[in-house]
């Protein structure tokens, strides 16, 4: 889709910091990281939304979980992290192209018990 923004950075049309590619995904930081590590993993065909993935879509579903696994393990946050997707712009969805949201690096407070 020639005016998606994530169809763009997976095009190199739009600069990002590519975390990790292969030839149907891609992970770059996001640009207003909401913890220490935020890397959103997209799949370089245009899906809007969770909602639009068909049976076809099923391996690479599953590719990109497997990717967000390995880019926790090399970031060192694999014992502690979040994946979030938005599906639909009232539950906060603002780019209409699928996107894993991988947070993690959070310090969990050791205050005195
Ligand atoms: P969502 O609200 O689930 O649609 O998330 C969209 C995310 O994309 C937000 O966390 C934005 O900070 C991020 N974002 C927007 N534009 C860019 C960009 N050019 N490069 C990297 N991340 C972006
Ligand atoms: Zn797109």
């Amino acid at each position: 889709m020639a005016d998606c923004l994530f169809c763009q950075i997976a095009q190199k049309k739009v600069p990002s910091e590519i975390i990790y590619e292969d030839e149907e995904i891609i992970a770059f930081n996001d640009i207003k990281p909401k913890a220490p590590i935020h890397i959103l993993v997209i799949p370089k065909k245009h899906i809007e939304k969770l909602q639009d993935i068909e049976d076809n879509d099923k391996e690479l579903l599953g590719k990109i979980l497997l990717v967000i696994k390995k880019i926790a393990k090399e970031k060192n946050i694999e014992k502690a992290y979040k994946v979030q997707i938005n599906c639909g712009q009232d539950a906060g969805q603002l780019v209409p192209h699928l996107h894993f949201h991988l947070l993690g690096g959070f310090k969990t407070p050791k205050g005195d018990l």
